[in-house]
């Protein structure tokens, strides 16, 4: 995302970005106002995998080449209106493969891995060109789909027609690209992209806020929104709590209620205290027994109730099988409380 004059100039990245996640694309649109700083974030598995992605592109062209084929590169990173220039003269002139083509159109720019010739007439000539995109997953994205419907809209804008195909090639095929037909994929491609020209437009991007996504991973976003998440005690620091569990505890607001990790509750007081496992047993527990048993928590959690402190949980957390004298010490907390404590079975 880039801010040319009062406009942002948006590109596949962002449509993708934008799909995975909205803050996202809010944090971009900070870094291309200035308000932000670009994130720095040194992966280096990212760095094989894309030093391993740019191998893969160049090793189809080499492919493309030994097979006869005329190929056009055209030089740089971004998309310039020298890079456009070149990749329509490209154009206008037949090449059969164009590697890095610059393609721009309405505030959208694209440079597609392979541009590539095909015999159907456009307002080029006989010819017209079609979209590749080299890819590493053994599983074909939806970003990437995504990204070469942008590609085959920005084509369709320079040589008068959509293309009817656009393809993946990815490392273990024998360089046999996997065809997709731009007309099945393009009202989705569409809506995406309204989505996220309404979304700026409408400033949304103000309001967003990095509940944790698949995406998150493998985002450069990914120590803001974690240091984020952990000053605001997000929910999601509750150990196996579930996305759906999250969103029924936003959605249910209970007014006067705080919901948060225990932690957040240490030195507080309350009438009641509900403290809620997230954990169904001992050996569910993805930070161990110590954590999930931890006394100092059990302690915050149950003893910051004035009047009444309801503890809820599948039977089977008192049930943990115990191996050593450290354990039964940690289990003995719970077994106390539930001696205590009248049980109610729902
Ligand atoms: S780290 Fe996660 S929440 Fe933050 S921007 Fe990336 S995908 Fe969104």
């Amino acid at each position: 995302m880039k801010l040319v004059g009062n406009s942002v100039e948006l590109s596949a990245s962002d449509l993708v970005g934008f799909l995975n996640c909205p803050h996202l694309s809010a944090l971009d649109r900070a870094v291309a106002k200035g308000a932000l700083p670009k994130p720095k974030v040194w992966d280096p598995l990212l760095e094989i995998l894309r030093e391993r992605g740019a191998a893969h592109e160049q090793n189809y062209i080499e492919h493309l080449r030994k097979a006869g084929l005329e190929v056009a590169r055209i030089d740089g990173v971004d998309v310039t209106q020298q890079e456009i220039a070149q990749t329509l003269a490209a154009m206008t002139k037949g090449t059969a493969v164009i590697a890095q083509g610059a393609l721009e159109h309405g505030g959208w720019v694209g440079r597609a891995d392979i541009l590539r010739r095909v015999e159907v007439a456009s307002a080029l000539g006989a010819w017209s060109y079609e979209a590749i995109d080299t890819k590493l997953a053994r599983e074909t994205k939806a970003g990437a789909v995504l990204q070469l419907c942008l590609y085959s809209d920005l084509l369709a804008q320079a040589q008068g027609i959509a293309p009817e195909h656009m393809y993946v090639v990815v490392p273990w095929s024998d360089f046999e690209p996997q065809k997709y037909r731009f007309a099945d994929y393009a009202a989705y491609y569409r809506k995406v992209k309204r989505a996220l020209l309404q979304f700026l437009a409408d400033k949304q991007d103000e309001q967003t806020y990095p509940d944790p996504k698949e995406h998150c991973d493998i985002c450069r976003w990914r120590v803001d929104c974690d240091k984020r998440r952990r000053a605001d005690d997000h929910l999601c620091l509750v150990a196996n709590i579930s996305k759906l569990q999250i969103s029924e505890l936003k959605q249910r607001k209970i007014p006067g209620a705080r919901v948060g990790t225990v932690d957040k509750f240490q030195g507080q007081e309350a009438p009641i205290a509900i403290y809620s496992t997230a954990t169904s047993s001992h050996a569910d527990a993805p930070r161990g027994m110590e954590f999930l048993y931890s006394l100092n928590r059990l302690n915050v959690a149950t003893s910051r109730a004035k009047c009444l402190s309801i503890m809820i949980s599948s039977p089977r957390i008192f049930e943990a099988e115990c191996r050593t004298p450290r354990q039964i010490q940690l289990a003995n907390a719970f077994c106390g409380f539930l001696e205590m404590a009248r049980t109610l079975s729902l």
